[in-house]
């Protein structure tokens, strides 16, 4: 009980590996992604832990040990792992997270699987969550809880200990009420996220629609809105409000503050790759091997809210539509497989192989192919190469949270020039409106959109390209810690007396 900052995260923030029958942890070697972003708050604080689960064979001897004590770049902290079994994992993680929350946050009702969840083992594991949290934090400490596989955390939390500051943040959207309320969980859930102190989201909308789920069922009376900052509206999105809730007085007296702060890239990073001398010459090596055509570069998880399929098909319709372009452009399409456990995800796959598959036959020869789908994960190295070669970012997600990979496709562009086509339901399409945006549930709407990509005179390209590099690098890593903290802090909210 010493930390004054605890962060509650599944994955555990480093790389374990065994070298000479001896357990080495080493720091994560990409440090995009959002666990360097969390470490980055350790610096901040004499004390900080973190709280993860790491899966054993027999939780009563599971052969590790539970609390490590860690020495990295960020600084020192604990760590505590919580042996889950593999039935617990597949249960509270791969069925419940995966197959019913996930689909409804991203609104797809038909996806969600309600059969086998297993509702006791998700509290179990979330109550295991909160006690370790409860004893690695200090008196009066902060405690960030992350993403909705914990969202039971924040209540347990609460009656544990009361005293405690607890922060919970979305890294997905969050549904509107007639969405959200097909879990037979709802209550649970948002009396839960109401015992915490903030609740915080990537953009406004998520934000209100969380309020319409908290009216729906709980009576919480008037809810304060304000004007969201001009920078975090943009014309062409659909996800762009106008105004945001700003926190929700319950009947105890009990203020839960709502936050609103995009996740961003960290750009000096990227900034310091694409300038070093191995990515220079991986991006002239690969462009030697595009050529003289134009390429495509479409990135994403194999996830049907990442609207792959549509893309590929947006794809072959250029091809049947523009003789001019076949033999001309190339698609290259990453799309990373999920976990071998999550069969859920097979029939996307093969649906991807199909469509690119037919497109190469279609208008592929011996010598040119025009889709590479790569169905494994790129290293960040080499993606930002790809990044400062690729003359469009397509990135047409169905439904997403924010979407990293559009901010890193910006942030790598040291050139200016690259055109962005991003989905109007990316949650970074309210920070990107100089970007090509479209509506990928519309075909004409998708395929104006990449004619306007392929066609785009260059002095637009630079001028559009200028604009987002200024969103991403003004909303970074180190503005969202930052906002994160501010709203942590004891200054901002009165926390319920211990
Ligand atoms: N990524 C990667 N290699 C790949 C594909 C993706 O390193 O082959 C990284 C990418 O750079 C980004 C992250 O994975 O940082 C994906 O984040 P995003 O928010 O775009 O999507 P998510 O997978 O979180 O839905």
């Amino acid at each position: 009980m010493s930390s004054d900052l605890v962060i509650v995260y599944h994955r555990q923030p480093y790389e374990e590996v065994v070298v000479d029958g001896k357990t080495e942890y080493r720091e994560n070697k990409s440090p995009n992604g959002i666990v360097p972003t969390l470490k980055s708050f350790f610096g901040s604080v004499e004390k900080a832990a973190w709280v993860a689960w790491k899966e054993a064979k027999d939780t009563s001897n599971p052969g590790f040990d539970r609390v490590v004590e860690i020495e990295d770049s960020f600084g020192k902290y604990t760590v505590s792992r919580l042996p889950l079994t593999a039935e617990q994992v597949s249960s509270f993680y791969h069925i419940t997270s995966k197959e019913a929350f996930w689909p409804i946050l991203h609104g797809f009702k038909e996806k969600y699987n309600y059969d086998p969840v297993d509702w006791p083992t998700f509290k179990e594991v979330n109550w295991a969550f909160a006690e370790a949290a409860a004893s690695e934090a200090a008196k009066g400490a902060a405690v960030w809880v992350h993403d909705y596989n914990l969202w039971l955390v924040p209540g347990y939390l609460r009656q544990m200990r009361p005293d405690l500051r607890i922060s919970f943040y979305h890294h997905t959207p969050f549904p509107s009420a007639d969405m959200f309320n097909v879990l037979p969980w709802r209550g649970e859930i948002i009396d839960s996220l109401l015992a915490a102190d903030v609740v915080g989201f990537h953009i406004p909308r998520y934000a209100a629609n969380f309020v319409s789920c908290v009216r729906s069922l709980r009576d919480v009376g008037n809810v304060p809105r304000k004007p969201v900052p001009s920078d975090l509206i943009s014309e062409g999105s659909a996800l762009s409000d106008r105004t945001m809730p700003t926190e929700i007085h319950l009947d105890t007296g009990h203020v839960v503050h709502l936050g609103v702060t995009p996740v961003g890239v960290d750009t000096d990073y990227i900034k310091g790759l694409a300038e070093n001398e191995a990515t220079d010459e991986r991006a002239t090596r690969f462009r030697s091997e595009i050529g003289e055509g134009k390429l495509l570069l479409s990135v994403g998880r194999t996830d049907y809210t990442k609207g792959g399929a549509d893309q590929l098909l947006a794809f072959e319709r250029l091809l049947e539509r523009r003789a001019d372009l076949r033999g001309q452009v190339r698609l290259l399409h990453v799309s990373v497989p999920a976990n071998r456990a999550m069969t859920v995800y097979e029939p996307i796959q093969k649906e991807l192989e199909e469509i690119a598959g037919r497109i190469n036959g279609r208008f592929g020869s011996f010598t040119f192919q025009p889709v590479a789908l790569i169905s494994r994960a790129v290293p960040f190295e080499e993606l930002v190469a790809w990044y400062q070669v690729a003359d469009v970012a397509w990135i047409t997600p169905l439904a997403d949270g924010m979407n990293l990979v559009c901010k890193e496709y910006v942030a790598a562009r040291k050139d200016g020039d690259g055109v962005l086509v991003l989905s109007e339901f990316a949650g970074a399409a309210v920070e990107l409106g100089a970007a090509v945006l479209t509506n990928p549930f519309s075909s004409r709407a998708m395929d104006f959109a990449i004619d306007l990509a392929m066609d785009m005179p260059e002095p637009e390209r630079r001028a559009r390209m200028a604009l987002l590099r200024s969103a991403v690098s003004k909303r970074d890593t180190r503005h969202w810690a930052r906002d994160q903290l501010a709203l942590l802090s004891p200054k901002d909210f009165a926390p319920e007396a211990a």
